[in-house]
C-alpha cells in the first residue's frame, strides 16, 4: 500500500509541484490549503506524513504541528517543514513545536523525495521491522506467519493485516473507519461493520492463548491493541 502523504501548503504552484513529485514517486497525495481544511482531513485520512508549509494563512503552521502533536490519535505522524531561505528562528520554532525535519524553498523535487524517504524510516521502526513480537506472539512480515511460543496460528488474510496494524500501531485508539482505510485501503467500499465481523475472527482465534483481551473495544470510538488491560 502507497503511503500517503498530507499537503498543506496555500501557494498553488508549489503544491502541484510537489504532488506531481510525490505521485510519481508512487506516494498517495492529500492536499489541504490551509490548517483548518487540514485538520479535519488529518483525522480521516491519518497520513503517513504531514508536509507543512510554515507560512499558511489563518492558523499558522506551528499552531497546526502542536495540534498534531497533542492528539492522541495523529502525534505519531511525522511533519516536515516546508519554510521559506533564511527563517533561521522559524525552523528552530518548528522543530520546538514538534516537526520532524524542515526543508527550505526552493527545493528540488529529488531533495524532497529523499527527505520523506528518511523521517518515514526513522518514524516507522515498528512497521519495518521483519518480525514483530509483542508478549509471545510473533508476526513474520517475510512468510506472514504468526506463531505462539513456536505454534503456528491460522489467519485469514484480512485477520493477518489487522493484526499487523494493530502490533505495529500499539496502545491507540482506531476508528472503524480509520481501520478501513489503513487495513483495507482507502479506496476500497467495505461497510463499517465489516472490521467487526474480522474483529471477531481474529479475537476468536487469539482466544486459544489468551491473547484475545490485546484486541480492545474502545465505546463509541473504536478498538485498540494494548497489552495493559
Ligand atoms: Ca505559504
Amino acid at each position: 500500500m502507497a503511503a500517503k502523504i498530507l499537503i498543506v501548503e496555500d501557494e498553488p504552484a508549489i503544491s502541484e509541484m510537489v504532488e506531481m513529485a510525490l505521485s510519481r514517486a508512487n506516494f498517495e497525495v492529500v492536499k489541504a490549503t490551509n490548517a483548518e481544511e487540514a485538520i479535519l482531513l488529518l483525522r480521516d485520512t491519518l497520513p503517513a506524513l504531514v508536509l507543512l508549509d510554515w507560512m499558511l494563512p489563518g492558523t499558522s503552521g506551528v499552531e497546526f504541528a502542536r495540534r498534531i502533536k497533542k492528539d492522541g490519535v495523529t502525534s505519531h505522524i511525522p511533519i516536515i517543514m516546508l519554510t521559506a531561505k533564511g527563517e533561521e528562528a522559524d525552523k528552530v520554532y518548528g522543530l520546538d513545536a514538534g516537526a520532524d525535519d524542515y526543508i527550505t524553498k526552493p527545493f528540488s523535487p529529488r531533495e524532497l523525495i529523499a527527505r520523506i524517504r528518511a523521517v518515514l524510516r526513522r518514524a516507522a521502526p515498528l512497521a519495518e521491522q521483519e518480525i514483530i513480537e509483542v508478549d509471545n506472539l510473533l508476526l513474520d512480515t517475510a512468510s506472514h506467519r504468526i506463531s505462539v511460543n513456536g505454534e503456528l496460528l491460522e489467519l485469514g488474510p484480512t485477520e493477518y493485516r489487522l493484526l499487523h496494524f494493530f502490533m505495529t500501531h500499539p496502545e491507540r485508539v482506531y476508528s472503524r473507519g480509520q481501520l478501513l482505510d489503513s487495513v483495507w485501503g482507502s479506496n476500497v467500499y467495505v461497510e463499517e461493520r465489516t472490521v467487526d465481523v474480522h474483529i471477531r475472527r481474529l479475537r476468536k482465534a487469539l482466544t486459544p492463548y489468551g491473547h484475545e483481551r490485546y484486541v480492545q473495544t474502545v465505546r463509541s470510538a473504536g478498538y485498540r491493541f494494548s497489552t495493559k488491560v
